[in-house]
């Protein structure tokens, strides 16, 4: 029988991970994305590569532990930042401080180590991978013209165009938090200013506008204030919205997409309390001919389509899935 065939016999499973700045995510998945197990490891601040990858391992082996182990074939793992095609090592991940790391290779040795089984274990882009699962079972089934926006700590963007995922020449393509909305912006944590990210607080190190506060969790509290309407200033408030329209019409302006899917907390959190700001201003910048018909939807998958984006990796070498998507 064909590998598909076996894998679905054998009721085949994969373990996907999300290692993000203050979050490790776990799960066991079956083919077409059953969840069979989940993990979810808090993490006090951004862990290191070898960390990551010892810390994924351990998890890993006490979800290989909640049914047959032999039956998980794969590991898929998201990383908020660029993955190189190449090799699968990640070029630079900006919120997490990682340069040239070698990710996926130190979890699979962490892995045999722990658990003495050798699986292929393959890396990619938090946000090509969230695409890739909206595009799959989600928000974007059926579409050809997606961009896909996941801002948990960094802002990411996973693009589709005429059907097929736009990698660029080295993989990295689609770093659309670093593109810039504001030459005189503020720094940002990936070593430029006023990018989409820094300007509009969806990095976890961004520094307020107008608040004393300095926390980590800035996001959190300036979206809380959004949120329970207004402690934030006005003029913060119209800052955030300007930057973050920019963004969209630049989105527009480039891929001249059906659709800009965003992720579950940018969906959940920012979307409805600056939707009314934000709605008019991309309507300015975005010239007139290209205005109408690119609608903003949410997630349908919620905050889980990166991590059964990474399931659907870890199943692409088994099935021969090009993952064209
Ligand atoms: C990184 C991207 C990532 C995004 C969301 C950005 O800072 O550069 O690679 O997709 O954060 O995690
Ligand atoms: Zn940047």
């Amino acid at each position: 029988p064909s590998l598909e065939v076996r894998a679905r016999e054998g009721g085949a499973e994969v373990l996907a991970g999300y290692v993000d700045v203050h979050e490790l995510q776990v799960l066991r998945v079956g083919l077409g994305g059953t969840v069979a197990g989940r993990r979810t490891i808090a993490l006090a601040s951004p862990p290191d590569p070898e960390t990551a990858a010892d810390l994924f391992a351990d998890t890993a082996a006490d979800l290989l532990a909640v049914g047959p182990p032999d039956v998980v074939v794969g590991v898929g793992l998201a990383v908020p930042g660029t993955v190189r095609t190449e090799d699968g090592s990640v070029a630079y991940a900006p919120n997490l401080g990682w340069d040239d790391a070698p990710f996926g290779d130190r979890a699979a040795k962490s892995l045999t180590e722990r658990t003495g089984r050798r699986v292929r274990v393959d890396v990619a882009n938090d946000a090509d991978l969230g695409l890739l699962a909206e595009h799959r079972r989600g928000a974007a089934v059926g579409l050809t013209d997606v961009v896909y926006l996941c801002g948990t700590y960094g802002l990411g963007g996973g693009v589709l165009t005429g059907g097929h995922p736009l990698t660029g020449k080295r993989g990295f393509a689609g770093e659309v938090g670093h593109m810039g909305v504001d030459p005189d912006g503020r720094p940002c944590r990936c070593g430029s200013r006023g990018c989409w990210e820094s300007e509009t607080l969806a990095s976890a190190w961004a520094q307020p506008f107008d608040l004393d506060e300095n926390a980590a969790d800035i996001v959190d509290l300036v979206l809380q204030r959004l949120g329970s309407g207004g402690v934030v200033s006005r003029r913060t408030r119209d800052k955030l919205s300007r930057a973050f329209a920019r963004g969209l019409a630049n989105m527009v302006h480039l891929f001249d997409p059906q659709a800009i899917v965003l992720g579950d907390g940018l969906w959940r959190d920012l979307w409805p309390a600056l939707a009314d700001d934000v709605l008019p201003w991309v309507d300015r910048f975005v010239m007139p001919a290209m205005r109408a018909g690119v609608e903003v939807r949410g997630s349908a998958l919620g905050r889980d389509s990166t991590v059964l984006g990474a399931a659907e990796l870890a199943f692409a070498p088994l099935l021969d899935d090009p993952l064209g998507v």
